[in-house]
């Protein structure tokens, strides 16, 4: 069986002010079930060092929500994978729609983003999803398929690599597609992983993001190959993203 993962991506919210909420996940998520699922938080860069020294007793894991490509270099702005491993983040966001969108991210860029985490040592999530324009015009299949053979790096293992579906008609909308949907959606990546990947694809974790809360979780937990959420809104206070840790 696959071990869930619950994440959280705190986008562009956060300050030291947040820190008491980082904590309070940290503390709250030291129960019995963390030995039976992942859980991990994305709060922005500028927290990240922070973040995982209040983490050191907690199996809340932490991650970043974007990297460049490259190692290093005369890239203004822009964060590196390594710089990722050296606040002790273990995870990285890649390929979010937010950025495919407003940063003009390709699936070969975010391929090489996924690929730069690998070769960090870091854990990749990558972000695949339909807008509501392809999905009612009868593409989201194709779209999905396509997102995965570009953003996903051939070595990617289970243990490498992480598939978030996120439909961005579904995100922060409040809006989270039917069961139907979401069933049909991560059965089709699964065979699309098992085609490329073989066992490693079988066994690699599909999230479902957008629109997640504690009221919802549990029965998009229950659709088959959901193997944990990420998590926007609803993860930016304590009390909300543990209501979600315990509809696990
Ligand atoms: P919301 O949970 O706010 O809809 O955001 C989902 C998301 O984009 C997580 O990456």
């Amino acid at each position: 069986t696959i071990r869930p993962l619950l994440a959280g991506n705190w986008k562009m919210n956060g300050t030291r002010a947040s820190l008491d909420q980082i904590k309070a996940i940290a503390d709250g998520v030291k129960t019995p079930l963390s030995e039976k699922i992942d859980t991990l938080l994305c709060p922005p860069a500028t927290l990240l060092y922070v973040a995982t020294a209040l983490c050191d007793d907690s199996p809340l894991a932490i991650g970043a929500q974007d990297c460049h490509q490259q190692v290093s270099g005369a890239h203004t702005g822009d964060i590196s994978a390594e710089m990722i491993a050296d606040c002790f983040g273990t995870h990285v966001i890649v390929g979010h729609s937010e950025r495919r969108r407003n940063h003009a991210e390709s699936d070969m860029l975010v391929r090489a983003k996924a690929q730069a985490a690998h070769d960090t040592g870091l854990i990749a999530i990558i972000c695949i999803g339909e807008t509501a324009y392809e999905r009612n015009s009868g593409q989201t299949l194709d779209v999905l398929k396509r997102e995965l053979i570009g953003s996903v790096p051939d070595g990617a293992t289970a243990a490498t690599t992480v598939i978030a579906y996120e439909p961005v008609w579904a995100i922060g909308t409040g809006v989270v597609p039917t069961s139907e949907d979401v069933e049909e959606a991560h059965a089709f990546m699964r065979a699309e992983l098992i085609e490329r990947f073989g066992k490693e694809g079988a066994n690699m974790r599909i999230l479902y993001g957008g629109s997640v809360s504690g009221a919802n979780a549990r029965s998009l937990l229950d659709i088959p190959h959901v193997n944990g959420v990420l998590v926007g809104g609803q993860s930016l206070k304590a009390a909300d993203f543990l209501a979600i840790y315990a509809a696990f």
